[in-house]
């Protein structure tokens, strides 16, 4: 087995999707001994109802920050644009930059076949700042890692592809029953998105909703909430399955899991709703 630093960089798009899709699992590793920080690639500026645009960044990082520390993890913001998330060299490079400087072993972000376009645009800036997060030409003033980061891949919400198919079997379940209350902490930090998500999805309970989703992948792995996780197996990734060893205690197989659209019936609420 290959040796990675014991340092985890959450990335995902905005504020709060961190907290929705892969805190719990990051709060297990911390007690393991890992480092960890979270990055959103934009500041949210477009979630906000009866702010303008600036004041919902402010509002929305400053709640973001809150939640990374109640994860004791740092907190950075690529300050891309809420919505019109574009794959930039110069993102690439400031992803590959945050690698180098934190010192990444594991690196998560957003599964290829989210829903949301900012989503999918970041893990493809993720995928391939971390590709080469070891190559000495790319232009970056921190030194190259000395290995590849493992990466990983969160669940989207609805767990359906954009089109409302179902998704590949995740490659694996954690158990996060123990830790929700962390996860649900650092959620309670985005008041914004309450009313937010009433105005845009007609939802009146965002944070219940939420927890709907791990209690689904906790039905599928047979324990109270769970989070599903993909493992970046092809080229140009190493291999190793150190998240899933450092936690073999939570982590659950997928063999009872039957994860689609048509399976997420009962919480219809979940359906096309917005992170
Ligand atoms: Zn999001």
């Amino acid at each position: 087995m290959n040796q990675f630093p014991k340092k985890i960089v959450a990335i995902h798009a905005h504020p709060d999707d961190t907290e929705i899709f892969s805190a719990g699992t990051m709060a297990l590793m911390r007690a393991k001994g890992y480092e960890l920080a979270i990055v959103t690639m934009t500041p949210g500026g477009l979630g906000g109802i009866g702010s303008t645009e600036q004041e919902t960044i402010e509002t929305r990082k400053r709640e973001a920050r809150k939640a990374a520390e109640q994860l004791g993890a740092k907190y950075y913001c690529c300050e891309g644009r809420d919505g019109y998330l574009y794959d930039t060299e110069a993102l690439r490079i400031r992803i590959t930059e945050i690698l180098r400087l934190e010192k990444a072993g594991i690196v998560m972000t957003h599964l290829p076949w989210d829903y949301h376009s900012d989503h999918r645009t970041t893990c493809n800036i993720v995928e391939a700042a971390t590709m080469v997060a070891t190559l000495p030409n790319v232009p970056c003033k921190a030194k190259p890692l000395d290995i590849t980061p493992l990466l990983y891949h969160t669940a989207p919400l609805g767990s359906s592809d954009p089109l409302g198919g179902k998704l590949q079997s995740p490659h694996f379940f954690v158990d996060i029953t123990s830790v929700m209350d962390v996860k649900m902490e650092m959620l309670g930090h985005h008041q914004s998105q309450i009313e937010l998500m009433r105005v845009m999805h007609k939802m009146d309970d965002f944070f219940g909703e939420m927890k709907k989703q791990n209690e689904y992948f906790g039905k599928q792995a047979g324990c109270g909430y769970a989070e599903a996780m993909w493992q970046h197996l092809g080229g140009g990734f190493q291999k190793d399955p150190v998240l899933q060893e450092t936690i073999a205690e939570f982590v659950l197989d997928n063999k009872r899991a039957s994860i689609g659209a048509r399976s997420l019936q009962g919480s219809a609420s979940l359906q096309g709703s917005v992170a």
